[in-house]
């Protein structure tokens, strides 16, 4: 599809289920943390600097992140970026398919029931991912 068919396609659709075949879900296999939040542990390890609050520590340990340590054998590609942050690529635990086990529950990360195609933003945190529906509103 062309952009102007996906943006009359968008117009159609509020919410991440009717969108997932276009995106694949892909906000849920890949996360940012800014540079100077990391430090270099050893050849293969990073480490936070900070200690971030519990619900990013939840959203991170879903992403392969233990005891604050990102070891990079967990993750599928980790990237440092010209713009300053290191972009790790990996599932998400809890996703399957292009689905979130955890949607709806409890259990779910804040950051994720923020982080939706309504909200979408870019910021120090999050960013809109290229076949975001967010992109075509
Ligand atoms: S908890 Fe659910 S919404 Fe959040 S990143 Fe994982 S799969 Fe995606
Ligand atoms: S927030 Fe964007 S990338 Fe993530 S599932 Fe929804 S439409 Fe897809």
């Amino acid at each position: 599809m062309n952009e102007d068919e996906l943006k009359e396609e968008a117009k159609t659709c509020d919410n991440c289920l009717c969108w997932n075949h276009h995106c694949n879900a892909e906000c849920c296999r890949v996360f940012k943390i800014g540079k100077k939040l990391l430090r270099r542990y050893s050849d293969r390890i990073l480490r936070l600097t900070a200690t971030p609050p519990k619900d990013l520590i939840n959203y991170y340990e879903l992403h392969g992140m233990k005891n604050y340590f990102f070891n990079e054998d967990n993750y599928d590609k980790i990237e440092e970026k010209e713009d300053g942050y290191v972009y790790f690529h990996r599932d998400c635990d809890m996703l399957e398919g292009n689905l979130c086990k955890l949607h709806g529950k409890p259990e779910q990360p804040q950051v994720c029931k923020d982080f939706n195609e309504n909200k979408a933003i870019n910021s120090n945190r999050w960013f809109i991912t290229p076949n975001c529906l967010a992109r075509y509103k």
